[in-house]
């Protein structure tokens, strides 16, 4: 049985609980991530939090955060080579400490049926996270992972990309493709403080 994501047409509430921390011996982790990397598998998307696919826990699952492949991607280049191109990275309990720098694109969701909106991210993030092992890890994340990685955790907290979009449009997929090449992914700055920058942009 393929499994499906949760929208907000389906159930909003549930969207909008808060993910709770994972116990990294929780005897189901495993299966939880199995049902993340399936899902991931199957379907045109980035990342996925776990709560989109009714596990309310701390997990995200990163497919692809390369814009040079999500570009040839969505123009149909390469596809024997990158159709199911999957970085296969999973975040257990991931914390932001530092946002920085301030970025722009217009930002879908296998959550939010056709609506687009325009999302100012951090160019570059610290986060802390867990991985399966049980190490902990300390990266940055910068570009468009960030960008990627942010919405993701926006879900743990029952954020979605339009609650905090400046402009939200409803549109089929292929109008989507047709708006990110004429409004791609913009770098405002890489520097400053991105609470700072996103305050002045308004
Ligand atoms: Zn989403």
């Amino acid at each position: 049985m393929s499994i499906t994501a949760i929208t907000i047409k389906d159930n909003e509430k549930y969207l909008r609980q808060i993910s709770a921390n994972v116990d990294l011996n929780d005897p189901n982790l495993l299966n939880d991530i199995n049902v993340l990397a399936e899902y991931c598998q199957e379907n045109d998307v980035m990342a996925m939090a776990a709560v989109q696919l009714g596990i309310p826990k701390r997990l995200v699952y990163i497919k692809n955060t390369n814009l040079d492949i999500i570009n040839k991607i969505q123009k149909n280049e390469d596809v024997e080579n990158y159709a199911n191109y999957n970085e296969a990275r999973v975040l257990i309990n991931p914390v932001i400490y530092e946002r920085w720098g301030l970025t722009d694109y217009w930002e879908a969701c296998a959550s939010c049926l056709d609506f687009v909106g325009h999302v100012k991210r951090p160019y570059k993030i610290v986060v802390e996270y867990f991985d399966l092992g049980g190490k902990k890890h300390r990266d940055t994340f910068e570009g468009f992972e960030s960008t990627v990685l942010s919405h993701e955790m926006d879900h743990l907290e029952g954020i979605l990309h339009m609650d905090i979009a400046d402009e939200v449009l409803e549109m089929p997929p292929e109008e989507r493709k047709i708006l990110r090449q004429s409004h791609p992914y913009n770098i405002v700055s890489k520097t400053g403080k991105y609470e700072e920058l996103l305050k002045n942009s308004h």
